[in-house]
Order: structure tokens, then sequence, then C-alpha cells
């Protein structure tokens, strides 16, 4: 795992859009894999900004919560609409669809999706308690796209995004882990001491299932950019 730390979140989304951008740009990206939640948005404000010419980009988001549709403004469709896509000339967008009838059927669907278009980069945020995307603690390391029952300490970081607790959605479908790590190359994004705890678990606690972003001290390529508050309790940053 490479480490980059940045003074601001600002500064480290500059520099994954540099990535994306040049990866774009040369064709080595053909599809993208995107996440929501409050760390990419200065990333793609970088991105809409830009009016790169991504026509022959498609792109594959982490998860969505079930029983939200795509016009529910709490809903991940709605959300990468007005971020990003709205904004820009992807060739095709795919999102998990969290009001399907048959929600293990769009699991098996969603997976189809993805072995149809192999993620180049992936785009990660990290859960405080190290969950990626919505695979929290526990999930098993095989795991494919499916069904998940979000934890409490989940619901209450999102709680922010909703008006009443009631509201925020207690189940998602999200890619699982095995899906994630498929991706070629993984850029994770942390900002905050409120991630320091899990930054720290996920570069130098054991690979095991209660941190579900330890996996990713297995995969070839993987990038972290952290500003300096979610990078403080590293031993290398410290010392
Ligand atoms: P956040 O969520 O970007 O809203 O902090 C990240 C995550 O839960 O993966």
């Amino acid at each position: 795992m490479k480490l980059l730390t940045y003074s601001t979140a600002v500064d480290a989304a500059e520099k994954a859009f540099d990535i994306i951008k040049d990866g774009i740009k040369n064709g080595s990206i053909r599809t993208l894999g995107l996440a929501t939640g409050g760390t990419p948005l200065k990333f793609y404000q970088k991105f809409r900004e830009s009016g790169l010419d991504v026509s022959q980009v498609s792109t594959v988001n982490l998860d969505e919560y079930v029983g939200l549709s795509a016009e529910d403004e709490n809903s991940y469709h709605y959300y990468m609409n007005s971020e990003l896509f709205s904004h820009m000339n992807f060739k095709e967008s795919f999102l998990p669809n969290g009001m399907a009838e048959d929600l293990e059927a769009e699991c098996l669907h969603y997976e189809s999706v993805l072995q149809k278009h192999p993620v180049d980069v992936q785009i990660l945020g990290i859960g405080e308690n190290g969950h990626i995307g919505f695979n929290e603690p526990g999930t098993s390391f095989d795991s494919l796209t499916h069904v998940v029952e979000l934890t409490e300490s989940t619901r209450e970081a999102n709680r922010r995004f909703f008006e009443k607790e009631e509201d925020v959605p207690t189940h998602a479908v999200s890619m699982g882990i095995q899906s994630i790590m498929a991706a070629k190359k993984i850029i994770l994004l942390a900002f905050g001491g409120n991630k320091a705890k899990a930054v720290k678990q996920m570069m130098e606690g054991n690979v095991d299932e209660s941190c579900p972003a330890s996996i990713l001290q297995k995969h070839s390529d993987v990038v972290i950019l952290a500003d300096t508050d979610a990078a403080s309790l590293l031993q290398a940053i410290s010392k």
C-alpha cells in the first residue's frame, strides 16, 4: 500500500483527480469505480469543473440504499447525478438498484455488470468502523454483491444526510469485498480525525474480517490519499 498525506482534503482530491485524468486521457481507464458519501465531494467538484471528455468511460458505483428511488435526494443515484453524471458525458453509468423487487436477482445482475465492465480504477472511502462500500465488519472477504444490513455505527454516521433518524435506511445493496478487490487499481481517500483509527487498522492491523479495509493490504496496487488528521495515528507518521 502506498500512502500519500496532504495538509488538506482538497490537495488529496486534486491528486486523485490527476491520477484519474491521466488514466482517462491515455485510455487505461475504460471503467471507473465510484463511491459516494462526504469524502469524494471535492474530487467530484474537480472532476466536473475539468470538462474532461469521458465519452469512452463507463462507471460503476459501489452501493445503493434499499428502498430509495433515483429521485430520492438521499439515494446514491441522486447524489451521483447531481455531483457528477449530469455534468459529464460518460458512456454509461451503473449503480445497484435498491428498488428492485427481487434484491437477490439484482445482486446477481450487478455482478454480471461488473464482469462485463472490469474496474480499472476504484475510488474508495473508508467508514469509521473500517467498512469499504457497505461491507461492514464481519463481512466475508469472499463476498460478491450482496444485500447488507447497516450497522448502527454506519447509520449514525450517515444520519447527517437525513431529516429524521427513522429515515436512514436499514439495508443497502453493496459490491462485496471480492468484487472490490477485483479492481486493477484502488485509490482510497480518507479525511478527518474520525477516520484515523480505521486508517491505522487498515494499514497496520492484522488482515482480518473485523476490519474489512484491512484486506487492501493484499491488493497489489492501492494508493491511500489521506489528510494529516486521518493519518495521525500511523506509526510511520507519528515517529
Ligand atoms: P464518508 O463515508 O465519505 O461519508 O465519510 C465513507 C464511507 O463510509 O465509506
